[in-house]
């Protein structure tokens, strides 16, 4: 005679040629496997028949399971994603300068996922060189004239914004994130810019993190 369980709360008692000979109300707690007494159980949030005394004691078991699930499976994305951020070092590099100064035909087929990747970076790494220009000039300029300098001090000042931002970039490149995933970071700087607007007593702080929010806007490509 074999016993079948065939759900939480019922068995079958089967013979040897499968045939049911009978059924009856599984008579363990799910909880701590005693056996109930009289009618005092009840049934879980999950349909198990536990004593109505194990009823939040199974309750909280079960929170704890669905915590250790939830763990679980947050760490197995985080392993597919750093995964996924390795394959994308093995085909781009880490250096995003090399990367972008391929020939764009190289990439192929204009709509092709590596030649949307690189017309944004490409586009990122000239905003670096721009910047680089730029302060390398205003350097100079606060030698020889320093008052005049900063009568073209905003370029300067926007072009800090560009180093910080792009260089930003060049780094989510060298980590393998791709596009969509900068895209996302970069969208929160921007939201965050916005919702919490530069307001020091400094004007060039203030000047300086208005430019760092336009950057931002300009790195994620978008066209508006
Ligand atoms: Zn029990």
């Amino acid at each position: 005679m074999t016993y079948l369980n065939i759900n939480a709360t019922t068995e079958e008692v089967l013979n040897k040629d499968g045939y049911v000979l009978g059924n009856f109300k599984q008579h363990h707690c799910y909880h701590c496997d005693e056996t109930f007494r009289a009618r005092k159980s009840a049934a879980a949030d999950d349909g198990n028949v536990v004593h109505r005394r194990c009823l939040d004691g199974y309750a909280e078991a079960l929170r704890e399971a669905r915590r250790i699930a939830t763990r679980i499976s947050d760490e197995a994305k985080m392993v597919a994603q750093r995964a996924r951020h390795e394959s994308t070092i093995e085909q781009r590099g880490t250096d995003m300068a090399a990367f972008a100064s391929f020939d764009n035909r190289a990439a192929g087929d204009p709509d092709s996922d590596l030649r949307k990747d690189w017309n944004f970076f490409h586009a990122a790494n000239r905003a670096l060189e721009r910047a680089d220009e730029t302060l390398a000039k205003f350097a100079a300029r606060l030698t020889s004239d320093p008052s005049h300098a900063f009568e073209w001090g905003m370029d300067a000042i926007a072009a800090s914004a560009d180093k910080k931002v792009f260089g930003q970039i060049a780094y989510y490149f060298e980590r393998g994130l791709s596009v969509e995933e900068i895209k996302d970071l970069t969208d929160k700087e921007v939201y965050r810019g916005a919702r919490s607007p530069a307001r020091s007593t400094s004007p060039i702080s203030n000047l300086m993190e208005q430019e760092i929010v336009s950057a931002h806007v300009r790195a994620t490509g978008r066209p508006y």
